[in-house]
């Protein structure tokens, strides 16, 4: 036994006779409904079964919100629309899929730097509560409103004066495009009070992609005391208080699945103090990958093996133009495999140790590195897991010119 890091057990999907099932239907098979390779397939069961066993896991009384810019295809927020108690949108065309999934306009808040006046009147016409970024965002808001003849409603983002440790992002603490610096806040709520718009209450997202239950827990302090202080200067009472995510999946060898049990305890404590300091406010969380992203694969075919100086490639029809993240290319220091398998001999069988490429004329376009994967030969299917986020839309399709994947929900 060598003692190698290795990724995490993968536990979301059944295998049978040594073949991964997605939505129930062994891979070939479903590649065969969808018609090409490569595709994305999401399942539907593995999402309603990790917002169920969230809910489980949370303290009553914890909202949770869609970060939709994690998985935007309609059917998907159609989906999760069902299940969740909210949508966070990050643009005018997410807002679109969010209305169409009928969430009603006052679970949606939209977030997000540089929203133009389009976008500003797009969502105070539909009633949706916009988490300022900045003082030139609100008065900009304010004008759309009056002239729409609708009060906007409104939350202050905060950039807060402390960040979420060990994240894969860092979104909070320093200087930052996001929201608005939390020593500026107090002078952006005095002018809310000055206004017809209607306050709602702050967002406060301090990190991403973290896996470490006291990061998150300092973080949860922390941003309850700054929403505390806040509130005193607040133009009225909170409705709501969005205490942000960063809630963590595996993806790389040596990463342990997030256990949220202490997390859930001090949030239990948490909220109980929260209500007696703000009253009658409710408290969400917000959460991308965490809901949505060990619930996808993208699946890809081996056009080609062949062995350069002692090591083999697999060389696939799929690679970075359409997952950008699995390729290291998405904001990876050191490049590191996602989880890949073959999908008809996911565990048993020949192994070999491989290096899965997709067509692109770059050294950058790599789908694991060193690998040691189940025998594949030309035709067999390839698949990275974790992939139901930051996949499909944030890869650059267009790079090359080859066709781009399909996504199907299962
Ligand atoms: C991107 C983003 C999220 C979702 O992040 P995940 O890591 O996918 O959970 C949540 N909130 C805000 C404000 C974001 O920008």
């Amino acid at each position: 036994m060598s003692d190698k890091p290795v990724h995490a057990p993968l536990i979301q999907f059944p295998v049978t006779d040594d073949c991964l099932l997605i939505g129930g239907m062994p891979l070939d098979r479903l590649a065969a409904q969808v018609g090409q390779t490569p595709f994305y397939a999401y399942d539907r069961e593995a999402m309603s079964r990790r917002v169920h066993d969230l809910r489980e896991a949370l303290p009553d009384g914890v909202s949770i919100h869609y970060a939709m810019k994690a998985n935007p295809m309609p059917a998907v927020v159609d989906h999760m629309a069902g299940l969740v108690d909210g949508l966070d949108v990050a643009s005018l065309g997410e807002l679109r899929i969010a209305l169409d999934s009928g969430m009603p306009a006052a679970e949606i808040s939209f977030a997000g730097p540089g929203k133009g006046d389009t976008e500003l009147r797009g969502a105070i016409a539909a009633g949706i509560t916009l988490n300022l970024e900045s003082f030139g965002e609100f008065e900009r808001a304010l004008r759309i409103g009056e002239a729409l003849g609708v009060a906007p409603r409104v939350a202050v983002r905060v950039n807060p004066d402390f960040e979420l440790k060990s994240s894969g992002m860092k979104m909070s603490g320093g200087p930052k495009p996001f929201g608005v610096d939390a020593e500026q806040v107090p002078d952006l709520l005095r002018r809310i009070g000055e206004t017809a718009a209607h306050f709602r209450g702050f967002h406060i997202f301090s990190g991403s992609q973290n896996l470490r239950p006291e990061s998150l827990i300092e973080a949860q302090n922390a941003t309850f005391e700054l929403a505390y202080r806040l509130a005193e200067v607040a133009p009225g009472p909170l409705e709501m208080l969005n205490i942000g995510g960063g809630f963590g999946i595996p993806y790389f060898p040596g990463e342990q699945r997030l256990d949220l049990t202490e997390v859930s305890a001090n949030l239990g404590a948490r909220l109980g103090e929260c209500q007696q300091r703000l009253g009658d406010v409710e408290v969400m969380i917000e959460l991308g990958r965490y809901l949505v992203a060990e619930a996808g694969v993208y699946v890809c075919r081996v056009v080609d093996r062949k062995v350069s100086r002692g090591l083999t490639y697999l060389v696939t029809d799929g690679g970075l133009h359409h997952h950008l993240a699995a390729s290291g290319n998405f904001g990876q220091i050191v490049r590191k495999n996602y989880p890949v398998v073959t999908a008809n001999q996911v565990k048993d069988g020949q192994r070999e140790v491989v290096s899965v490429v997709g067509p692109l004329c770059t050294p950058l376009d790599i789908l694991a590195d060193r690998m040691e994967l189940g025998h594949a030969d030309v035709g067999d299917l390839i698949v990275v897991m974790q992939s139901g986020a930051y996949g499909y839309t944030a890869s650059p399709h267009l790079f090359l010119g080859h066709p781009a994947p399909l996504q199907v929900l299962v």
